[in-house]
């Protein structure tokens, strides 16, 4: 089992408040049917996937609502849900930066990892964390 932490910023992220916002806690049960979320949705009479807003949904819609900027700094993305997300955004336009480690072991923290998100929208925190990003980015570059 492998834990690890996220920082994800998302300027423009929908969310008036101030603190956080939401906590996502992993593993999920199940995954997500990737045809229910799609226009028409799922058709399988017998479906084994969730067709409930699981916590890997409300992650994904949260990166989704990224309109400007998308900084994450993960050990790997092994999930393809999640690397669908990053790519559309960066076709859309949304300026993507992402420090990783994508030669360890392949890992399965949507289904399988104690893993957890924490989504903020306190300005300082979220200053603190870009900083980090920053630091980080110019260091690795
Ligand atoms: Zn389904």
């Amino acid at each position: 089992m492998h834990t690890g932490h996220a920082i994800i910023t998302a300027a423009n992220l929908n969310a008036p408040q101030t603190g956080v916002v939401d906590t996502l806690f992993f593993p999920d049960a199940k995954l997500p049917c990737r045809n229910f979320r799609k226009p028409g949705g799922c058709r399988r009479a017998q479906c084994d996937y969730s067709h409930e807003p699981t916590n890997l949904t409300r992650f994904l819609d949260y990166l989704a609502s990224a309109t400007r900027t998308l900084d994450i700094c993960v050990f790997t993305i092994t999930n393809d849900d999640i690397a669908d997300v990053v790519l559309e955004l960066h076709r859309r336009g949304v300026s993507v930066r992402i420090i990783t480690d994508n030669d360890q072991a392949v890992t399965q923290a949507v289904t399988a990892n104690n893993e957890n998100v924490v989504v903020l929208s306190d300005p300082a925190v979220i200053r603190s964390f870009q900083g980090q990003f920053n630091k980080l980015w110019e260091m690795f570059r």
